[in-house]
């Protein structure tokens, strides 16, 4: 078999045989074959797609190319979270906490920032100290302690993914749906929960930017999950806008914490609710949503969710004092003013996370280091009336050479009008294994 037939084979538009597809994610889980061709296919499949056999074979491949977690040694249901990738996305540093502080065990396996859009294991290694590479027994001794441990992929789980992931950020091949299923299906599985929600973004800061195409992916990797026989729902949430105020690594920590204090923004905190409690309803922690929102918000209220934050940076060799009295801050703090009075009617999410980019907070290039205080505090959001010189955002970084560029970018990403735009709902869809109910 020769990877050049392979991808000639997809490129015109065929369907891939079970042993095409194992020689591809063996090979190159091997390094056998290069990056360069890896590359083609995953063009040749973002250009032509796959159908529910190849993508059910492509996530088997990535579950096995190594090896598979034993959680059973934590007692109780162990729940996942994965979110499909968003702007301003810190929900896992909150929704984590909240679950754990309820009594149910969260085991999560985190990924680094993908194209515009951030990564929860750069946003945590924002915290001194903190260590995400863990290995299993010390991972499982923290949740079985904690409760709770959020870590980065581990190289032996799904080093498929872990290396089709990092390719994928720098080709522009991330948005094609089998390719984000078996991505995160594949981890999900191999990492060994009992029970996963899946959080599809939709909106111009997800990968898919449509509510049908958003809820085609979340159906995909609903039924891959539950023929593996885990409980999997899938929650389809707004990503028209950035969630939240912050974006980048260190913001969004300061952000989170402020939510598992109660005082973080609105749309975020009925996110988060959500979130919470749906992975609380998988886990059986009560019978209906309602109960499972209630436990959610009494663990904030009652300052335990915040608590456990803290136990389990603790407990992965974090320092908590920036957690308690806030990060360092960026050399260079600019304004970015409004050139117009109105309404702001629309702020493109992926934009906002490219100027993100721009400023230091993502890579460019694989090898590129990631600058934990750069990124953006949004001071206004979509639906508010600003005046002409109003600050509508602030941009943190360490390299003043790179503010022209992202003050451009998001100047574009902005758009102010004469009214206001219709409110829009966080949370737009639930699908589970029966189906699909519209929020
Ligand atoms: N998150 C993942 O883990 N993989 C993708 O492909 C997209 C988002």
């Amino acid at each position: 078999m020769r990877m050049y037939d392979i991808i000639n084979h997809k490129k015109n538009g065929g369907e891939l045989s079970e042993e095409e597809i194992r020689y591809f994610i063996e090979g190159f889980t091997r390094s056998e074959i290069p990056d360069y061709q890896a590359s083609a296919l995953l063009m040749a499949i973002c250009l032509r797609g796959m159908n529910e056999k190849e993508t059910a074979v492509l996530t088997d491949a990535m579950l096995h190319s190594g090896d598979v977690a034993d959680l059973s040694s934590i007692p109780g249901v162990k729940v996942d979270k994965h979110s499909t990738g968003g702007v301003g996305d810190k929900t896992s540093m909150v929704i984590g906490p909240i679950v754990a502080s309820c009594g149910v065990p969260v085991a999560k396996m985190s990924g680094r920032g993908l194209g515009h859009t951030g990564g929860t294991v750069d946003k945590l290694e924002s915290i001194p100290g903190l260590r995400t590479a863990i290995d299993p027994e010390h991972f499982r001794a923290i949740v079985r302690s904690t409760g709770i441990a959020i870590i980065g992929q581990s190289g032996d789980i799904a080093p498929a993914d872990k290396k089709l992931y990092a390719l994928r950020d720098v080709t522009a091949t991330v948005d094609a749906i089998p390719l984000i299923a078996s991505s995160i299906m594949s981890k999900k599985l191999a990492a060994g929960s009992d029970a996963i929600l899946l959080d599809v973004k939709t909106g111009s800061g997800a990968f898919l930017k449509t509510l049908d195409g958003s809820i085609e992916l979340a159906k995909a990797m609903v039924s891959i999950g539950t023929h593996s026989n885990r409980r999997v729902m899938a929650l389809i949430t707004d990503m028209d806008a950035p969630l939240g105020a912050a974006i980048g690594n260190s913001l969004e920590v300061e952000e989170a914490v402020n939510t598992l204090k109660g005082n973080g923004p609105e749309d975020l905190t009925s996110v988060c609710m959500n979130l919470a409690g749906y992975m609380l309803l998988l886990a059986g922690a009560a019978d209906d949503i309602e109960s499972c929102k209630a436990l959610a918000q009494d663990a904030v209220k009652s300052g335990r969710a915040f608590e456990k934050l803290c136990e389990m940076v603790k407990a992965q060799g974090g320092d908590i004092s920036v957690l308690k009295e806030g990060f360092p801050k960026a050399p260079v703090i600019s304004p970015l003013k409004a050139v117009a009075s109105g309404y702001i009617k629309h702020m493109d999410a992926e934009s906002c996370g490219m100027a993100s980019l721009e400023l230091g907070a993502g890579r460019i290039r694989q090898e590129d280091s990631v600058d934990h205080s750069a990124g953006i505090m949004l001071q206004k959001k979509v639906g508010e009336l600003v005046k002409a010189g109003d600050t509508l955002a602030l941009l943190h970084t360490s390299d003043t050479a790179k503010l022209p560029e992202a003050e451009a970018i998001l100047t574009a990403a902005i758009t102010i009008g004469d009214s206001p735009p219709p409110p829009e709902k966080t949370v737009l869809a639930v699908v589970s294994e029966n189906g699909v109910e519209m929020m």
